[in-house]
């Protein structure tokens, strides 16, 4: 991990854990989807980023930056130039689902995680990325214009990409496990809040607030340290991850005891 080694090199007593960025969705006059019981998604998506960054910084000794930690409205691309000014080890954006029509709102609960890509894995996917870049329409079109060219740059950093996987299949086990909610899969669409991060990064749907039993428990403050506990798991399980894979990938650039180059 960066962090953990630059505070080795430089020898600090800075905290030595990892730096994270929690993005908690729409705030201000964007207040994303709503409750039949007036649970807004801004508010609940602030609630549980709050809880889950002191959370990490418990268990993790983490260094956390929300994007914004009042009910402000932030474009999608102040989000991600808050996020990328703290370099952090990875980037976790918390959002909450909704459906249009009475039927579907009857029938729909659970959790999604997604990470990045062009092309979405399914209609639903691309229906719930499209209402959560809808902010994005109405700050500027060159923004969506140059929605592929930002893809295709950031999908050119493969190793990203692929923790980016990794962290959305660890945050997503742990949650489904945490929670106990219906478990809608990890799936991959093309979010503007993920374009142009430079670190692994997830967008977690924590539920259904348009649902009516899954609605009111998301308003529920334990189900809600519940939801950033296993979150917290979740990042722990992915940070572990890393660390061996990089700690391998360093031996195995040691040179052999009297082995030439
Ligand atoms: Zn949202």
């Amino acid at each position: 991990m960066r962090a953990l080694l630059l505070s080795s090199l430089i020898g600090t007593a800075a905290s030595a854990g990892p730096v994270i960025v929690i993005d908690p969705g729409h705030g201000g006059n964007q207040d994303g989807a709503s409750s039949p019981a007036g649970l807004l998604e801004k508010n609940l998506a602030l609630a549980i980023s709050k809880k889950l960054k002191a959370k990490l910084e418990a268990d993790l000794d983490a260094k956390v930056k929300l994007t914004r930690d009042g009910d402000s409205r932030l474009h999608l691309d102040e989000r991600v130039g808050v996020a990328n000014r703290q370099r952090p080890d990875l980037f976790v954006s918390i959002h909450a689902n909704s459906m249009p029509t009475a039927s579907q709102r009857r029938i729909n609960e659970g959790i999604e995680t997604y990470f990045l890509s062009a092309a979405a894995s399914g209609e639903d996917a691309k229906k719930v990325a499209a209402r959560e870049n809808a902010e994005a329409r109405q700050q500027s079109k060159a923004a969506t214009s140059d929605t592929l060219a930002f893809i295709l740059a950031d999908l050119q950093k493969a190793e990203t990409h692929h923790d980016s996987s990794r962290l959305a299949y660890a945050v997503h086990e742990s949650l489904i496990e945490g929670t106990k909610a219906q478990d809608r899969g990890v799936q991959q669409a093309p979010f503007y809040v993920l374009m142009g991060l430079e670190a692994p990064a997830v967008l977690i749907e924590v539920g259904f607030v348009s649902h009516p039993r899954e609605g009111e428990r998301l308003g529920d403050a334990k189900y809600q340290q519940q939801i950033a506990d296993s979150i917290a798991g979740g990042i722990k399980a992915f940070l572990a991850q890393v660390e061996a894979r990089d700690s391998k990938r360093s031996e195995g650039t040691v040179p052999e005891p009297g082995g030439s180059k």
